[in-house]
Formats: structure tokens, sequence, C-alpha cells
């Protein structure tokens, strides 16, 4: 199966071919006929499989289909996204798509001065990326008008009920023309989250990827039994094999994060921590030094890291193990995504072997263990 199979425009081809993308991932090859064809989409898939492309791709092919010249442009498609982050990566994913389609967008989200996001919108867009706080905000002000929108993706919807989202979500859907096409996404597809989706699609297509349960298969795991007390060695002794270029690291605490950030830069490893008392600002700098390589660690807590999108992160390691079985999932969810391998390595001390024995339940196998390390 390749792009053009897909019925996708060549454009699109041309920009997914640059990013190195040939193969469509499940997830896009199940939804994105549908969504050409106009259908509403239950879309059950979380982060890592591919879910931005599935919903940005057609919604950019069929808007540059339709185009027309309005001068100034008004928004056509509103994405909302539960966090800050994934509304960023939502954004970059429709840069670099429809970079050459001449499809405008823009993003707003709260934690920062308005101006800017005003003056981008003021201009006009086609397409809008928000989270909900800010879009209301903005709604209520009169900067934002939604009256022409004929696509609306719902992405991350589970998250977005977790975050306390529902009662703005509620305040924005009527403000929606009836006649719309609607894509929902969630990684879960509990009872509640099926009463949202009821209210808000219409006769929509049921499309689903690979269950929480199951880890991909792509990605080796590991675990190192240490102590707590050395488990700082433990991760130099790791990162000196120069195999890790560079690593996600993940602590179950933010001042956990601050700590081994700040033992990483010490032993001359260059590190940043992500988590919720960092500015956005700082938060955002972490992120694209990451990508670009100027750290070589990312240090985050989970919920900082929900949405980080790095493309081929190869290497996961758990510095402190999950209390939640379905959390080490998820994260070690950021390597080997959308078909590349990947390693997750955990560090287990001895009051975390009941996490670990969740883990290996819930993944149904026993995770392989090292025991030829110096700190066993
Ligand atoms: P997402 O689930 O949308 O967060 O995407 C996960 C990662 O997979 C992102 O880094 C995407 O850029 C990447 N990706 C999306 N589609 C493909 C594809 N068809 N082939 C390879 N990588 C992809």
């Amino acid at each position: 199966m390749t792009f053009s199979n897909l019925r996708l425009i060549k454009p699109l081809v041309l920009a997914l071919d640059k990013k190195g993308y040939t193969t469509p991932t499940p997830i896009q090859e199940q939804s994105i006929p549908h969504i050409l064809a106009g259908k509403d989409i239950f879309g059950c898939a979380q982060t890592g499989t591919g879910k931005t492309a599935a919903f940005a791709l057609p919604i950019l092919q069929l808007l540059s289909e339709r185009k027309t010249n309005q001068n100034p442009r008004t928004i056509k498609a509103l994405i909302l996204a539960p966090t800050r982050e994934l509304a960023s990566q939502i954004s970059e994913n429709f840069a670099a798509y429809g970079y050459n389609l001449g499809i405008s967008h823009c993003t707003i989200f709260g934690g920062v001065s308005q101006g800017p996001q005003v003056n981008n919108l003021r201009r006009g867009v086609d397409v809008l990326i928000a989270t909900p706080g800010r879009l209301l905000d903005l709604m209520n002000q009169g900067f934002v008008k939604l009256n022409n929108i004929e696509f609306f993706v719902l992405d991350e919807a589970d998250r977005m009920l977790d975050m306390g989202f529902i009662n703005d979500i509620k305040k924005i859907i009527p403000k929606l023309p009836a006649k719309r096409q609607t894509l929902f996404f969630s990684a879960t597809a509990a009872p509640d989250i099926m009463k949202l989706a009821n209210t808000i699609l219409k006769d929509p297509v049921s499309v689903a990827v690979t269950p929480v349960s199951s880890t991909a298969t792509l990605v080796t795991q590991t675990v190192y039994y240490v102590k707590k007390e050395n488990k700082r060695l433990l991760l130099k002794h790791v990162l000196s094999n120069g195999k890790i270029e560079h690593a996600l690291v993940f602590t179950r605490t933010k001042r956990g994060a601050d700590k081994v950030a700040k033992d990483l830069n010490a032993m001359g490893v260059s590190a940043e921590a992500i988590h919720g008392n960092k500015s956005q600002g700082a938060r955002e700098r972490a992120l694209k030094g990451f990508k670009n390589r100027t750290i070589r660690i990312l240090v985050a807590t989970d919920i900082a890291s929900r949405g980080i999108d790095v493309d081929k992160l190869s290497h996961v390691i758990n510095y402190e193990i999950p209390e939640q079985a379905e959390t080490y999932v998820h994260r070690i969810g950021r390597t080997g995504r959308a078909g590349e391998s990947g390693v997750a390595m955990s560090f287990c001390t001895h009051e975390e072997m009941p996490y670990l024995k969740d883990i290996n339940k819930l993944i149904k196998k026993n995770i392989e263990v090292v025991s030829t390390h110096p700190f066993n």
C-alpha cells in the first residue's frame, strides 16, 4: 500500500516523500479513504500510530480541492487538542504536509499572551488548531467565528475528559454548523467517551488500531535491577555505551526529573527536564533542543511527555518504574513508532518490584533482565 493508492494528491505525496514516509500506517490506511469520502470517523488510536497525518492529510486535500478565493480567509477546519504540546505538534504536521498547498493554519493555546495569536487570526486562516480554554476565551472576545467550519477534529478525547475539558467542549460544539464532517480520536472507547462521541458524530465509521495493552513488538524491552542510590551511576553507565545518541528518560516526579537532568549535566551529558512546573517557554526550548539534537537527553514526567512527538526516537529509559502499568505502555510507545524499532530500558529497585510485576502481567510477558551490569 502506498499513499498514492489512497488517492492522495501529488503535493501531499511529495510532502510525505520529503519526510521519508512511504507506507501509510494502519490508522492512515483505514481512515483516509473514509475521510476523503466525507464520512465522520470514530478513531481509536493513541499517539505514535500516525493518527495526526490520518486526519491532517485528507483535510488538507479536501480543503485544497474546495479552495475558494475568500479574502480574508475564514476558518474552515477546527482541530481541538488537550495540551499546548499536542496542539504545536499538530500544527507542525499541517505545516509539513501542506507547505505547497497554500492553506494557512494558526495555533492558539493558553499560558502565553494572546496578542500574536489574535494578530494571526485577524489575517484570516483556513485551519485553526486550538486548546479548548484559549479558544473559548478568544471566541468570547469575538476574535474567532466558527460559523464556516466544514471539518471538526476532536483529538485525544480521552485526555480532554481526564483534564476536565468537557464543559468547555460542550460550550464550543453548539457554535459549530450542524452540517460538517467530524473526526473523533481517542486512545480508549470507555463509556463516557462513547457518550460524547455519540452526541457529536453522525453515522460514523469506526476505525481502531492496536489496543493499549499490547506493546509494540518492535520495541526491545529490558530491565536492570539496581539499588536506588546507584541509579545515577547506572544511567551514566548505559549512556557511555555510544549506541544511545538520544533518549527520553522518565521519572515519576517533577523533582526527580530536575534532579536527573542536573546529575546528567554534572556528568557532562547535555540534558533538560520538562514538567508542569516549567514555563511554556522553557518547555518549548527544551523540546526544540531535543528535536534538533543540541540536547541529548530529555527527562520528563508522564504528564509532560504526553504528546511529545519526536521522529525516530530510538531509546526510552524508565529511570523510575511507573505505578500504573498502562503508563509503562504509553512511555515505551514513544519509541519504535510508526514502524521504526526502538529500545526501552527500565531501572528497577526492590521497592519497585510490585509495579514491574503489574507491567509483566499487563503486557503478558516477562521483560528480559539484564544482569551483566556493574551495579547489579
Ligand atoms: P502521531 O501518532 O500522529 O503522533 O505520529 C507518530 C509519529 O509517526 C510522528 O513522528 C509522525 O511524523 C510519524 N509518522 C506519521 N505517519 C507516518 C508514516 N506513514 N510513516 C512513518 N512515520 C509516520
